[in-house]
């Protein structure tokens, strides 16, 4: 047998443990190691709560996760319970699929000020991450500004846009929709540093902003080149400048706002003790398409300012990191013999959850070819992990452990929603107690 860890149970990891399952046909023991108790990563705590048919993925990881050659093993936080030194003494290789849960920084005066959030905090309080529960974002003013112009921006501006009864069939924790729904924040202002061409939302997500029950998007039309060149776009892109030429109609007061304010870049926040302003400078595009500032600065109202502008992965001890890429130095996804990377820990945070199965299925064939299906390589795998951590007192989940807490969370769900998500280790812990 040959022994095998894969570190994260987000979408990198199952497809990468379905593809290990699958080339080593019964000859190799995958644990997936996550440091929370309940396994999905980013399904669980990054997509968001009201996109409930893209996070039922998770029931295809489900299959993965009940294979014969496969181990969940919840609650163990590789760095602190046990060392990646000490996996790979246990296992033949050790596949990091940690994915990219940091918020990179603006590097701009005033982001320490209280009400500038990172995406990351923010989605993760929303979606019940434990990190983040006590996040209190502060929602008592009347504005927002969200820096960004990708998928992520867009979530965070549908979230602050929604009515209670649009959440209705969502997970979102009741801690983030009683916040919400007592929000004072009546504009959103979502700024790109470039202009409509150069946004990373993709049309079904930008759609959605134009069926808001009470918000509406709005676009200024001054912003856009002429019609004729949405023709050199690539398909997605049109469609998604498509929505958002049509966010271009007067604006309906009784309704909150979302504004698009292209060719801003965020230069610093402003405020009395807690944010109160962005500042940002006009931009135009210089040849090559970046953004060039004009000297021309103006102020966006933000009593709660959240960046959206991108994630990195942790560095661990011992495994080498790229620096500027922010996620493991790799070569296709093998770090050194015996480690590898998958997922947006190997190529950084982009693409759409999809992307990572053949991002896991080319990592597993490296693996295969290292460690040939059908020879051994005399490690101790899962029973050396238990026992390490049996010495360390470390109360390790299972997949029949989460299986506990999924049915607890679905009895107490509100009326038509999924589940209730447990938000804290003590609360998934009693569960199981
Ligand atoms: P993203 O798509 O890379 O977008 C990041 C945005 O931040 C870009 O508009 C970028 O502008 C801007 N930005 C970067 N640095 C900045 C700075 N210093 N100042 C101002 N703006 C800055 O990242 P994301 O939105 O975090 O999404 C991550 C991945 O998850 C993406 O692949 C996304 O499609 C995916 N995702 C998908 C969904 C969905 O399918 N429903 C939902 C959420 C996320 P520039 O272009 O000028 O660099």
């Amino acid at each position: 047998m040959r022994q095998f860890a894969v570190i994260g149970s987000g979408p990198a990891g199952f497809y990468t443990v379905e593809a290990l399952a699958k080339a080593y046909a019964g000859t190799a023991q995958i644990d997936l190691i996550d440091r929370l108790p309940v396994p999905y990563g980013l399904i669980r705590f990054g997509v968001a709560p009201d996109h409930q048919s893209i996070k039922a993925v998770s029931r295809r990881y489900d299959k993965v996760a009940e294979e014969d050659a496969v181990r969940f093993v919840g609650n163990v936080s590789v760095g602190s319970d046990v060392t990646i030194a000490e996996l790979r003494t246990l296992y033949d290789a050790v596949i990091l699929a940690t994915g990219a849960p940091r918020d990179r920084a603006l590097g701009i005066p005033g982001e320490e000020l209280p009400g500038v959030v990172g995406s990351a905090a923010f989605v993760g309080w929303y979606n019940g991450h434990p990190d983040f529960a006590d996040l209190d974002p502060l929602l008592d003013g009347a504005s927002a500004a969200i820096i960004g112009n990708g998928n992520v921006a867009l979530d965070v501006a549908r979230i602050l846009s929604k009515t209670r009864a649009e959440f209705g069939g969502s997970d979102i924790v009741d801690h983030a929709l009683d916040a919400l729904d007592g929000s004072a924040i009546r504009t959103i202002t979502l700024v790109g540093r470039r202009g409509p061409h150069q946004i990373a939302m993709t049309p079904k997500e930008l759609g959605e902003l134009g069926h808001l029950e009470a918000a509406v998007p709005h676009a200024d039309p001054a912003d856009f080149p002429d019609s004729a060149a949405d023709a050199a776009l690539d398909p997605g892109v049109r469609k998604s400048v498509a929505h958002l030429r049509d966010f271009a109609t007067p604006h309906d007061a009784r309704k909150k706002r979302i504004e698009f304010d292209f060719f801003a870049k965020p230069v610093r926040i402003e405020g009395d003790g807690r944010a109160e302003r962005l500042i940002v400078e006009r931009t135009s595009l210089d040849a090559a398409g970046a953004s060039v500032g004009t000297g021309e600065t103006y102020a966006i109202p933000a009593s709660l300012v959240v960046s959206c502008i991108g994630y990195s992965t942790p560095p661990i001890d011992g495994v080498r990191y790229d620096e500027a890429g922010g996620r493991f130095a790799n070569d296709a996804g093998k770090i050194e013999d015996g480690l590898f990377a998958v997922g947006w820990a190997r190529r950084g945070p982009s693409g759409t959850i999809g992307t990572n199965r053949p991002d896991g299925y080319e990592v597993a064939d490296l693996v295969a070819v290292a460690f040939a299906p059908g020879s051994d390589g005399g490690k101790a795998g899962g029973d050396g992990l238990d026992a390490l951590l049996a010495s360390r007192k470390v109360r390790s989940t299972s997949f029949a452990d989460w299986r506990r807490i999924e049915a607890a969370e679905a009895e107490a769900a509100r009326d038509g929603a999924p589940r209730a998500k447990m938000v804290r280790h003590e609360d998934w812990l009693k569960t199981l107690s």
